[in-house]
């Protein structure tokens, strides 16, 4: 039978600040080279004393403004003990009675709100690498980076929209600033409570699934247990509370420690630090927060709606890569003077076509990103108008974009530049298309002597006529010219 899932995620996000979490060693989640960022603080030599770090919990309550949450008065940090390698100090400085965020909201772009929990501040622990030799080396980089863990209440009953939840807690986080959130680093990880029940509000065991490193990942793991649990019950069987890890090579999920095998983790008060009151630092104000907030993609999926008639897939090409939409609404504005004469629809269409076709596959193609980009929204648009105004075909365009994409900057990325020197202008013939102006009247006549007694569509369709047959006797034209054309002939 058909049961009703329940889900719960726990994510975790590395902070992107430039110190670790309580010492001053640096946090670069990119440094190759092992155990170069530590100090005897995150290494957990004894008498070290941990300091709190400022931008760390600005960032967390920065995303707690942005959940609509209630911000901590009061905080603390807390120990959690447990014994690993990769843990030198032999416990976690996290946060467990008072969290520095509680009662949030995420609204998921299909609209359902779903409520969240806590957020709170802890510490990495180190990476271990499995060597070919089968030994366990361990790098201390990671040891003591910023951590925040966000957890939700059990809101969420489909599997999509949990992916749906954790790809817009990761679009909110790179719009803070907070985290680049890339799930394939380990920057952002999810982990997934499920259970099924055969009633409504009657919650069923739930089941923890770790091990989750994509959103796709997210979506079938949470699938694979709605699944197994039903089977189970409708099985006559129960199911039992456990911690599972996903298997991403073969798309299932494997027992990995019960109930009874759960840590106690005897939490008490970090008594290296002391409790932050919150209160008495001005910057840590929700209202300062409030207002020191970026549009977030709720915000900006309406306005870019509204404002260009963006929608669906290629909306949301333009939410998730927030330099794309900054360098399109910087193209836009390119065209304050165009627009007055143009219908905004159709050029703004041609420019967000471009952007999330040519232009996107072309940087990709050379792995390079739109911010790092030498082609100036400048420039762009310049191509852009000269493409809407049909003075180059398409193929040109793209011909020109790539050098453009290629060119070392300045001048040299000038579209007119290019598009002389490479003769890339479409010629255009007067006399041959007064020509097919000629020919299209004489093969419509029907269309022409509507047009004279002051139909304006026929105008349109005699355009629309001439431009193909320009085409096809390959010669520049451009509905403009073409109009001009047909109407002087008709005045005179
Ligand atoms: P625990 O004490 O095991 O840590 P919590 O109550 O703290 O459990 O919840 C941890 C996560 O599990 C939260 O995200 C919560 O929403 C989710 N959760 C709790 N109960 C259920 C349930 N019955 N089914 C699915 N998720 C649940
Ligand atoms: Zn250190
Ligand atoms: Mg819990």
């Amino acid at each position: 039978m058909a049961y009703i899932p329940t889900i719960g995620l726990e994510i975790h996000a590395e902070l992107k600040t430039s110190s670790k979490m309580f010492c001053s060693c640096k946090n670069d989640p990119d440094e190759k080279k092992p155990n170069v960022n530590v100090c005897p603080i995150c290494l957990g030599h004894p008498g070290t004393l941990p300091v709190i770090n400022r931008d760390a919990v600005l960032k967390v309550l920065r995303l707690g403004a942005a959940l609509d949450a209630k911000l901590a008065d009061e905080s603390r940090f807390d120990r959690k003990n447990y014994f690993y390698p990769d843990l030198p100090k032999g416990y976690q400085i996290s946060q467990y009675q008072f969290p520095l965020v509680k009662k949030g909201v995420l609204e998921i772009p299909t609209g359902s709100k779903i409520r969240i929990t806590r957020v709170h501040l802890e510490e990495d622990a180190a990476r271990t690498v499995h060597d070919e030799r089968g030994s366990s080396l361990i790098d201390y980089n990671r040891a003591g980076v910023p951590l925040m863990e966000l957890v939700t209440e059990p809101d969420l009953s489909t599997a999509k929209n949990s992916r749906e939840f954790a790809e817009e807690l990761q679009i909110i986080l790179k719009y803070l600033g907070i985290s680049d959130a890339d799930m394939e680093k380990g920057q952002m990880r999810v982990e997934a409570n499920v259970s099924v029940s055969p009633e409504l509000n009657v919650l069923g065991t739930k089941v923890e699934v770790k091990n989750i490193n994509s959103f796709r990942a997210v979506e079938k793991a949470i699938d694979f247990e709605i699944k197994r649990q039903s089977e189970l019950l409708d099985g006559g069987e129960k199911v039992k509370q456990e911690t599972r890890g996903w298997d991403d090579v073969q798309n299932i999920t494997r027992s990995q420690r019960s109930k009874e095998e759960a840590h106690d983790y005897r939490y008490f008060p970090e008594p290296d630090l002391p409790p932050l009151d919150l209160r008495e630092i001005p910057e840590f104000n929700l209202g300062e927060l409030k207002s020191g907030l970026p549009e977030l993609p709720g915000q900006k999926r309406i306005r870019l709606k509204k404002e260009y008639g963006i929608a669906g897939s290629k909306l949301e090409i333009f939410i998730q890569d927030k330099s794309l939409s900054e360098f399109f609404e910087a193209v836009v504005s390119e065209f304050e003077e165009l627009l007055k004469a143009e219908p905004k629809e159709k050029l703004i269409g041609l420019v967000v076509n471009y952007m999330t076709s040519d232009l996107l596959g072309l940087l990709k193609e050379k792995g390079e990103a739109i911010a790092k980009t030498e082609v100036t929204p400048e420039n762009f648009a310049e191509l852009m108008e000269m493409l809407y105004k049909e003075e180059l075909s398409s193929r040109g365009a793209k011909d020109i974009l790539k050098q453009m994409i290629d060119a070392p900057g300045g001048e040299a990325n000038d579209p007119h530049k290019i598009a002389e020197r490479e003769g890339f202008m479409q010629i255009m013939d007067e006399g041959a298309l007064k020509d097919i102006v000629e020919n299209v009247l004489a093969a419509n006549e029907k269309a022409a002597a509507d047009y004279k007694n002051g139909k304006e569509v026929s105008l349109q369709f005699l355009i629309g006529q001439a431009m193909r047959e320009a085409k096809r006797r390959k010669i520049g034209a451009n509905p403009q010219i073409l109009s001009e054309i047909i109407k002087t002939r008709f005045n005179s």
